[in-house]
């Protein structure tokens, strides 16, 4: 079968490799400029496969490409400067072959699971380098990434690197205290051997030149050690919820079509969608039907100039802070500064470095799209809130549902009231992100997973039968079940219901939502820590149904302080 990520590797080497080959043969800017954006297209989908490592060795030689990118006159560069990236390219396409059959490969694994045994986890190697002094913490904290899924195995401090599969992440647990200083040459070793694999080091000393020299010698992520376990977690947890992100979208608002031609042909280079208007009038209307995360506004227009378009959108609460990227021949330096004190985000002159419009449009996105996603994510547990849960049901509903059919799972924890009561709010909070985890390393990237409510958890799962479904949310109640959370005085166990139902008996993501509540409500009246499946309602009852068939059963809830002693062990 076609490997999908493979194949775009594959093209992509190829392309820079033979742009390389062109530059080398030809010499000319126009090809360095080609070269340095083939780099970056690379870098570009190793980050979207989460291969942090290859990431940072493509960033690297593009760094070192547009350091020498100069100007036509510049080029061809003198030979030890070709030789110098040549090196870097080098080092590029050995790390990429080495990284060749573990990574990339996993992706794919878990983009087709097999349902056959209902398995459903992502089976996901994790390396702990540990210091003597820190095999007691480690091996708890092994337990905990153990029970999420993972494979996980102890390395000693120094001495030899198991051969066989790259691990997805490594974790350096080094001594108390340690500053770092003496762990560069291991953290160097694995990061050489290990270019796809995230480095974590547990324990940073919090100080900014420690954390830059665990960086350089190639760390990802540093951890203070207060932080611990929980951080760890979900630092791994995050590597596996590897998303597609939506494609950037940008909005051209220019009258020239030579330019709206190149501007396009750029953005498309680079993985950037694109639409373009020549009438500013039409503005409004385009914004809200396209959504762009960027505006490449010209300056000088018919009708209406782009700065004057510029402060029409601000003044909109809707597009405050949508990025602005003025595109001009403007050189005038005053003129400038009007147009950027008027709303616009930054200045670019045309005609335009092809490498640097991608760079600055990218970087733009990238942080509105950051600033949008802390107003989606739950800040407890990194899941889709409420309110994007809902709309992102809607769409799974609307354009998906009907071609991979769609099961809804609404998850409610059992007797949260008493967890809180007895041990105390932080406590329930754990319960709550043990179980936001538990999904994330149990569900696809595919899947959504939201919280929302307190201890309520909406699921969506594409292209699965409604049984599959069941025995997918029913392997993870059990797992949760088994699961410790610590106390001050120990451990406690909890335990959650919830109903499902499926497209397209129940066919908007409305109806889809009342009805799995509905079989929520039934997992509890019968007796809770159990799943059901809202079969059987020919119509969903009314909510004042609901209120009245709960309330009357859950008298049955007088066996509360029993199932609470349950929860201790
Ligand atoms: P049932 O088995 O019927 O679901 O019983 P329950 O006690 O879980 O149900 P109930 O809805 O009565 O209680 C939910 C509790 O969850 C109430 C609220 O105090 C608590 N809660 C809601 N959000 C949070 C949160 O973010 N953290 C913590 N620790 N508790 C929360
Ligand atoms: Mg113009
Ligand atoms: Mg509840
Ligand atoms: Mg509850």
């Amino acid at each position: 079968m076609a490997q999908p990520s493979q194949n775009v590797i594959n093209d992509r080497i190829y392309v820079l490799r033979t742009r390389w080959e062109s530059y080398l043969a030809e010499g000319t800017f126009e090809f360095f400029i080609e070269f340095a954006v083939a780099v970056n297209c690379l870098a570009e989908h190793f980050n979207r496969m989460r291969l942090p490592g290859l990431v940072r060795i493509c960033e690297g030689l593009e760094n070192s490409a547009l350091a020498k990118l100069g100007s036509p006159a510049s080029h061809p560069i003198d030979a030890q400067d070709t030789a110098a990236l040549q090196r870097q390219l080098d080092t590029l396409l050995g790390a990429v072959a080495n990284s060749r059959n573990t990574a990339p490969e996993r992706r794919l694994e878990e983009r087709a699971p097999d349902l056959g045994g209902v398995d459903w986890i992502k089976p996901r190697l994790v390396w702990l380098v540990v210091a003597p002094e820190m095999r007691e913490m480690a091996a708890a904290l092994r337990q905990q990434i153990d029970f999420y899924g993972f494979q996980t195995r102890e390395l000693a401090w120094s001495g030899k690197l198991p051969t066989g599969d790259m691990p997805l992440a490594v974790l350096f647990i080094p001594p108390p205290k340690s500053t770092g200083a003496g762990d560069h040459a291991r953290i160097a070793e694995i990061r050489a051997r290990c270019a796809a694999s995230q480095l974590i080091y547990l324990g940073a000393h919090p100080a900014i030149e420690t954390i830059v020299a665990l960086m350089r010698s190639g760390i990802d992520v540093t951890i203070p050690q207060e932080e611990g376990s929980a951080m760890v977690l979900n630092c791994v947890l995050d590597l596996v919820q590897s998303y597609e992100p939506e494609k950037y979208r940008v909005l051209v608002v220019e009258d020239s079509r030579v330019a709206v031609a190149l501007i396009q042909r750029t953005l498309a280079e680079h993985g950037i969608e694109s639409h373009a208007i020549r009438d500013p009038g039409t503005l409004l209307g385009v914004l809200e039907a396209y959504r762009p995360d960027l505006i490449l506004m010209d300056m000088y227009m018919p009708r209406f100039n782009g700065v004057e378009a510029t402060r029409v959108l601000r003044q909109m609460s809707a597009y405050t802070s949508l990025p602005i990227v003025y595109l001009s021949g403007e050189s005038d330096v005053a003129m400038q500064v009007e147009a950027l004190r008027l709303g616009g985000d930054q200045f670019l002159m045309k005609p335009f470095n092809p490498v640097l419009l991608a760079a600055v449009v990218k970087t733009k996105i990238e942080r509105f799209r950051e600033t949008q996603r802390s107003t989606r994510l739950d800040g407890l547990t990194g899941l889709l809130n409420h309110t994007a849960a809902k709309s992102r049901l809607k769409i799974m509903a609307e354009k998906m549902a009907p071609q991979t059919g769609l099961t809804v799972a609404m998850i409610d924890i059992d007797h949260f009231k008493s967890v809180n009561d007895t041990y105390g709010h932080p406590v329930g909070d754990q319960v709550i992100r043990g179980l936001a985890w538990l999904l994330k390393g149990r569900l696809r990237s595919s899947d959504l997973i939201g919280r929302y409510g307190g201890e309520e958890f909406l699921i969506a799962l594409p292209d699965v039968t409604p049984d599959q479904a069941k025995t997918v949310i029913n392997r993870i109640r059990e797992d949760f079940s088994t699961l410790p959370h610590a106390h001050q005085r120990g451990v406690l166990f909890a335990t959650f219901s919830a109903g499902i139902a499926s497209y397209p008996e129940y066919d908007t993501a409305q109806i889809l939502t009342e009805a799995a509540d509905n079989a929520l409500l039934d997992a509890k009246r019968l007796g809770r820590n159990r799943v059901e499946k809202a079969a059987g309602y020919a119509q969903p009852m009314s909510t004042q149904a609901q209120t009245t068939a709960t309330s009357s059963s859950d008298s049955s809830t007088a066996a509360l302080p029993m199932s609470l002693a349950r929860l201790e062990r």
